[in-house]
């Protein structure tokens, strides 16, 4: 689903170049529910970003649901973003002068997915939301205003979903919601999270951890819990 080959990005200050990502050569299957861990300024937002095809690596290769997008062009790029990518931010994005069902729609409308656009009340029923269509993110709280970004990332039915630290700006029972509501679309898509909450790290299949812009270590969560179960079994 995805998969990249010794992907880099620098950044020049002045005459100098930052590299805050080397290295990377990974592989998330499809249906995978991957946690991106790390020290703050590791690079997780930056990995992120350059796996939705949102930044371009200064190194190396990407692909994504099949199609190298390393070289691409930014209209052919949006294009395979808008059919395959959901992203979900840490300060939700919303558009202020729309309203949660204008908000959620934006993507369908987008792409002139009317069938798609039709789905978005359907949408904030499932994210509990139905009788807040009509509000404007300002008369949302923190976490309905997640709740309505959840809905506008999946109104395409996308592939993969990325979210970047989406409890971030929540409290612990409204960050326990958003998770349920993402491990309930990972059922269908592809889920890769940027965390540095080791609990819903935990949650993950696989933990990419970073140190310096580059995989520090890999940890197969399941893994552990299958052998942790056997070894309970044994004694
Ligand atoms: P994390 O998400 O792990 O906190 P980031 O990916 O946001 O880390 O950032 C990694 C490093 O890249 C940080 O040192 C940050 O300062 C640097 N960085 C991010 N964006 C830019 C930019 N536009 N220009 C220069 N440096 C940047």
């Amino acid at each position: 689903m995805i998969q990249t080959r010794n992907l880099g990005r620098d950044y020049s200050q002045g005459t100098r170049t930052l590299s805050v990502l080397s290295d990377i050569t990974l592989e998330i299957g499809a249906g995978e529910f991957v946690a991106v861990t790390g020290p703050s300024g590791s690079g997780k937002s930056t990995l992120l970003a350059l796996l939705a095809g949102l930044d371009r690596p200064s190194h190396g290769q990407i692909w994504l649901a099949g199609k190298e997008i390393t070289g691409l062009n930014e209209d052919t790029l949006s294009a395979i973003r808008a059919d395959h990518v959901g992203f979900i931010f840490q300060s939700f994005q919303l558009i202020p002068t729309l309203t949660a069902i204008e908000n959620v729609r934006v993507p369908a409308d987008i792409a002139g997915d009317n069938v798609a656009a039709k789905s978005a009340h359907e949408l904030l029923e499932r994210v509990g939301l139905a009788d807040r269509a009509a509000h404007y993110p300002s008369q949302l709280s923190g976490g309905e205003m997640q709740r309505v970004a959840i809905a506008r990332a999946a109104i395409r039915r996308p592939s993969i979903l990325f979210a970047d630290e989406p409890t971030g700006n929540l409290d612990s029972s409204n960050g326990e919601v958003i998770m349920n509501m993402l491990r309930d679309l990972n059922q269908n898509c592809t889920l890769v999270l940027v965390t540095h909450n080791p609990e819903l790290a935990g949650l993950a299949g696989r933990e990419i951890k970073l140190r310096d812009g580059r995989i520090d270590q890999i940890v197969n969560n399941q893994t552990n819990s299958l052998l942790s179960a056997l070894w309970k079994w044994i004694q």
